[in-house]
C-alpha cells in the first residue's frame, strides 16, 4: 500500500498515455544523429525517410490502407479540421450539407461550428441512451445536398462503439462520403478500412502511448480531398511541412508495440474493467455506469454518482494521488456539463455527477482496488456531509 501511495495511479488514458519507454528509446537517435530533413536529396537524409516510410507502412497495414493513403499530422484535432473543412470546400458545388452526431469529440464539433458561419448547414444526430446513433435516422437525414458523414468510432466519455461499418455502408449507397474519428478505438478494436467503408480516419498519437503532437489522416485513395495545411510538397503535396520524424517514428513504434500485444491488451484492460465495475455497482449504492453495456471499447467507464458533484469527486480523489477526469469539460472558467452526457439524456445535475476512469494495460488490479476504496469512501463522506 505504501508503494501505491509513493505514485501516481493514472487512471486517463483517455486525455493522453505515457510514451512506452521503447518508443522513447528509437525515436532518440532521430533528434541527435538522423536528424536530415526526409525532403532532401543527399543520402543522409535517406535514413530519416527510409524510417519514416518503414512506420507509414506499419500504420498502414494496421487498418489494411495502402501507405500511399496515409497522410501524417499534427494529430487527431488537425486530421478532424482536415477532414471536415477541406471536403466541405472540395464539394461545395455539389451541396453543402453534412451530417454528424451530438456526441463527437470537440475536434468535429467545433469545426462543425466553424463551417456553420461559413453557410454550411450541419445536422447532428441524436443518439440513444447508451449513445447510440440510429441508422434509420442517419438514412433519413441524406439528402440531395449531402458530401459528407462524420460519426466517431468509440466515444471518448462513454466508451459506446458506433456502427461504423453499417454507417459506412449506407453513406456509400448514398454516394455520400464518410469519415471516423477514431481517436480513442484505434489498436483497441480491429479497424479494417476497406471493410468498414471508411473513406477517412482520424488517429492520434498520443492516444497509444506515442508521441504528443503526432497523428495522421488516413484517406482513401479514391477520394479526391485537397490539401488543408499548404506549403510545401510533403505528403504527396497535400500536408505541407517538414516531417516531424521523430513524432512518425514513435507512433510507428507504439503501433508496432500495440498490434503484437493487442489481444493481450484487451483481455488484462477487460478484467481490470470488469474488476472496476463490478466492485463499484456493488458497493456504491445510487451509481449508474453509463455507456452501452456490451458495445464498448476496453479502457473507458463513466459512472453517475447520485447527489455527488463529480469535480468535487474528482478534487478528493487527486489526493491520493488518483487521476480521473470528469464528465465536464471545463470552459472559461464554468464548468459546463458534457454534451455527451445530455445528449444520452441526463439532466445537468446528473451529467455533473459523473466521472470517467480510462484504463491502460499499464495499470494493476491494486490500483484499481484502491481506487474504488476512495471513491467509496469519498462519496459516502460527500453524501453524509449533504444530509447533515
Ligand atoms: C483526444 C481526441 C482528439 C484530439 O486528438 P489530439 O491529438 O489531442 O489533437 C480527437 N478526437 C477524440 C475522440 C479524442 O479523444
Amino acid at each position: 500500500m505504501a508503494n501505491i501511495m509513493k505514485d501516481y495511479i493514472y487512471l486517463d488514458n483517455a486525455a493522453t498515455t505515457r510514451v512506452y519507454p521503447e518508443v522513447i528509446q528509437e525515436m532518440l537517435p532521430y533528434f541527435t544523429e538522423f536528424y536530415g530533413n526526409p525532403a532532401a536529396v543527399y543520402s543522409f537524409a535517406g535514413v530519416s525517410k527510409s524510417k519514416v516510410e518503414k512506420a507509414r507502412r506499419e500504420i498502414a497495414s494496421s487498418i489494411n490502407a495502402l501507405p500511399k493513403e496515409i497522410y501524417f499530422t499534427s494529430g487527431g484535432s488537425e486530421s478532424d479540421n482536415w477532414a471536415l473543412i477541406a471536403t466541405a470546400e472540395a464539394k461545395k458545388e455539389q451541396g453543402k450539407h453534412i451530417i454528424t452526431t451530438k456526441i463527437e469529440h470537440h475536434g468535429i464539433l467545433h469545426t462543425c461550428e466553424y463551417l456553420e458561419k461559413r453557410g454550411y448547414e450541419i445536422t447532428y444526430l441524436e443518439v440513444d441512451q447508451y449513445g447510440l446513433v440510429s441508422l434509420d435516422e442517419l438514412e433519413k437525414n441524406i439528402r440531395p445536398d449531402t458530401t459528407l458523414i462524420s460519426v466517431m468510432t468509440a466515444n471518448n466519455e462513454i466508451g459506446t462503439l458506433e456502427p461504423i461499418q453499417k454507417i459506412g455502408k449506407i453513406a456509400h449507397k448514398h454516394n455520400v462520403l464518410f469519415h471516423t474519428d477514431a481517436v480513442q478505438a484505434y489498436l483497441k478494436v480491429d479497424i479494417d478500412v476497406k471493410e468498414m467503408n471508411i473513406d477517412m480516419l482520424s488517429v492520434s498519437g498520443h492516444k497509444v502511448h506515442g508521441p504528443k503532437g503526432i497523428g495522421f489522416l488516413y484517406i482513401n485513395e479514391k477520394a479526391k480531398i485537397p490539401a488543408f495545411i499548404h506549403g510545401g510538397a510533403q505528403e504527396r503535396q497535400r500536408r505541407a511541412g517538414t516531417h516531424n520524424v521523430p513524432g512518425i517514428v514513435g507512433m510507428g513504434k507504439a503501433v508496432e508495440i500495440a498490434e503484437r500485444n493487442m489481444l493481450n491488451n484487451k483481455q488484462k484492460i477487460e478484467k481490470l474493467r470488469e474488476h472496476l465495475i463490478k466492485r463499484v455497482l456493488n458497493e456504491v449504492p445510487d451509481t449508474i455506469l453509463n455507456g452501452h453495456p456490451t458495445e464498448r471499447v476496453s479502457n473507458i467507464v463513466s459512472f453517475s454518482f447520485k447527489n455527488i458533484e463529480g469535480e468535487m469527486l474528482l478534487i478528493m480523489l487527486d489526493q491520493y494521488k488518483i487521476c480521473v477526469s470528469s464528465g465536464s469539460a471545463c470552459t472559461a472558467g464554468s464548468i459546463d456539463p458534457s454534451h455527451v452526457l445530455l445528449a444520452i439524456g441526463k439532466d445537468k445535475k446528473a451529467a455533473k455527477s459523473t466521472i470517467r476512469l480510462s484504463l491502460s494495460d499499464e495499470n494493476t488490479i491494486e490500483e484499481i482496488d484502491f481506487t474504488v476504496d476512495k471513491i467509496k469512501e469519498i462519496v459516502n463522506r460527500l453524501r453524509n456531509m449533504s444530509l447533515s
